[in-house]
């Protein structure tokens, strides 16, 4: 099992990492549903972890050797790093296909309100004022799922909380936004503006005027394009404390999966150009860019890959993926505006497409034609249906293309299930939605739908790629965490399958093809945990007892996180 192609021993010797003593999961010659590998019943077929070894040999970000500790022990010179994993488990750095870095950078520094009491959750809004400017605006997140009443609080709420100075709170999922009297006037939406159907929709009072909420994508858009625009240095730092965090929970590898949706393509793309440049973002990169911020009308023409590279510094322009783009079908269950087939269970009438399906099949054409694999958003079963019959609809990709994508497909059925283990589509799908907002999904839906919601080891049987992810910080997104809500919410599901999700299948769903796996050549991205995972039982994880936290992240062959004695 120990390679080492390509290198002399001569050259070995120089500043190598070798940990040993461990478990190192590889996700080499792993099988993505262990469903399969436990009905052929054959125990020399490695199960969706992969093959096992005790060490592993990495320099100048690639591994060099992976195997057992004499073999890979070595290859050690005198200026070698020795660690010795003490029982420890490497896996490949977690992938995390999709999540807002860019926002969440934003985010760390905002409140967030919530809890089970709204009066006083709304009353800790000052607070969040108390070290602001005094005409500077109010920014935060609110988060309404866990709050013991079931309808929004308006303007008025807000207005008594904090009436000298514009406020404007995101809705955690990123679908509405609620805003104050005197955000609303200086965006200039009153009882006049007229909703834009699907995608900005303007909860009214019984005289029209606005009661402070607003659904839909564009409805952060709308408002957020009256504040001051962000600094170049503001959106590096940003950056800078995402990597932090993202590195701290064991990833390596992450994509922005809408980039623009805060403060457009050209201000995010600078920052990102700027944090990569100067390191502060040292972990992979995908970047998937908003499809109606870059080609804004259905009939516009879609920049293709390169030509967004190219607002990218030349010097980073390896170091960031750019294959597909983002495109939203409908909202989120949590603001009633994802798309379902049959009603809510608790607003008969919300929800629908943001795009009507011949406008969705257009612009996903246009974005095929171009070279752009496309990455939708579909969170209700109407909206799945929308997408798949969008893709299909689509002229054949070139071949540099990767694969298509649903993010979320929170609602399936069997037949949507089938339709999407025959189309080849990668579903990129939430398990800490799960653990989140559970209770919201049941009121929206009922008992049968509910039930029906993110089936993830009938998903992997039925042949359907499938990756897992964040959306973070719609909730606060280690995979750790991801894990024990996915092994708590289906049964079903082992707990190398659920690794897979955050690893080999990850890398897939990002087309990056030298990450995900332990394995000679492929990039130095892995994640140190305490133990291995796999040694801790389906119901220890599901019970959140495992006792498995990250110790290093390791990205690219450098130290980005945590620490173990030896290593740097
Ligand atoms: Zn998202």
């Amino acid at each position: 099992m120990c390679a080492a192609a390509g290198y002399t021993r001569r050259e070995m010797t120089h500043h190598y990492t070798v940990l040993h003593g461990g478990t190192i999961l590889t996700f080499s010659g792993a099988v993505p549903s262990d469903a399969a590998t436990r009905a052929g019943g054959d125990p020399g077929v490695p199960d969706a972890a992969g093959r096992r070894a005790t060490a592993i040999c990495y320099a100048h970000e690639r591994i060099l050797a992976v195997g057992a500790d004499e073999e890979v022990l070595a290859l050690a010179g005198p200026d070698s790093h020795v660690v010795d994993l003490g029982g420890r488990a490497v896996l490949p750095g977690f992938v995390e296909p999709h999540a807002h870095p860019y926002w969440e950078g934003w985010a760390a520094g905002m409140a967030v309100i919530a809890g089970r009491d709204r009066r006083a959750a709304l009353r800790a809004v000052p607070g969040a004022a108390e070290r602001l400017e005094p005409d500077a605006w109010l920014v935060a997140r609110y988060d309404p799922t866990g709050w013991d009443r079931p309808d929004d609080p308006t303007r008025d709420d807000l207005d008594r909380a904090v009436p000298d100075r514009p406020v404007l709170l995101a809705h955690v999922s990123g679908h509405a936004v609620m805003a104050n009297s005197l955000a609303l006037a200086l965006a200039s939406i009153g009882a006049g503006t007229p909703d834009q159907p699907g995608r900005m929709m303007i909860d009214r009072d019984g005289s029209g005027e606005p009661t402070g909420i607003i659904r839909g994508p564009d409805a952060w858009d709308r408002v957020a394009a009256a504040m001051p625009p962000p600094t170049a240095a503001e959106g590096r730092a940003a950056l800078a404390r995402a990597a932090d965090l993202l590195a701290a929970d064991g990833v390596t590898n992450v994509a922005d999966a809408d980039v623009g949706a805060t403060h457009g393509v050209a201000a995010e793309l600078a920052a990102w150009g700027a944090a990569i440049s100067s390191g502060e973002m040292p972990l992979r990169v995908a970047l998937l860019p908003g499809l109606v911020r870059i080609a804004p009308g259905p009939g516009d023409a879609v920049p293709s890959p390169a030509e967004i590279a190219g607002l990218l510094p030349e010097s980073v322009r390896d170091r960031v993926r750019l294959t597909h783009v983002k495109l939203k079908a409908d909202g989120a269950l949590t603001t009633h505006t994802a798309w379902l087939r049959a009603p809510y269970a608790d607003a008969p009438h919300a929800g629908g497409p943001v795009h009507d399906p011949e406008v969705l099949a257009e612009r996903v054409r246009r974005a095929v034609q171009v070279g752009w694999g496309i990455a939708t958003h579909a969170i209700g079963d109407a909206a799945v249906a929308a997408v798949l019959d969008a893709y299909a609809a689509a002229p054949p990709a070139p071949p540099s293309a990767r694969a298509h994508r649903l993010e979320h497909a929170m609602l399936l059925d069997a037949g949507l299930a089938a339709r999407l283990a025959a189309s080849g589509v990668t579903a990129v799908v939430q398990p800490e939605f799960l653990a989140w907002a559970a209770a919201t999904y049941g009121a929206r839906l009922g008992d049968e739908r509910a039930a029906r919601l993110l089936p993830f080891a009938a998903l992997l049987a039925a042949g359907i790629p499938m990756a897992f992810s964040s959306d973070r910080p719609v909730v606060a997104g280690a995979p750790l965490d991801g894990v024990r809500a996915a092994l708590r919410h289906d049964a079903g599901l082992s707990v190398a399958e659920a690794f897979h999700a955050w690893t080999a299948a990850g890398a897939l769903a990002l087309g990056d093809e030298d990450a995900g796996r332990l394995e000679v050549g492929y990039r130095a991205d892995l994640v140190i945990l305490s133990g291995d995972p796999t040694a801790i039982s389906r119901d220890g994880w599901s019970r959140a007892d495992d006792g498995i936290r990250v110790v290093a992240t390791v990205a690219a062959g450098r130290l980005v996180a945590g620490g173990l004695v030896g290593l740097e």
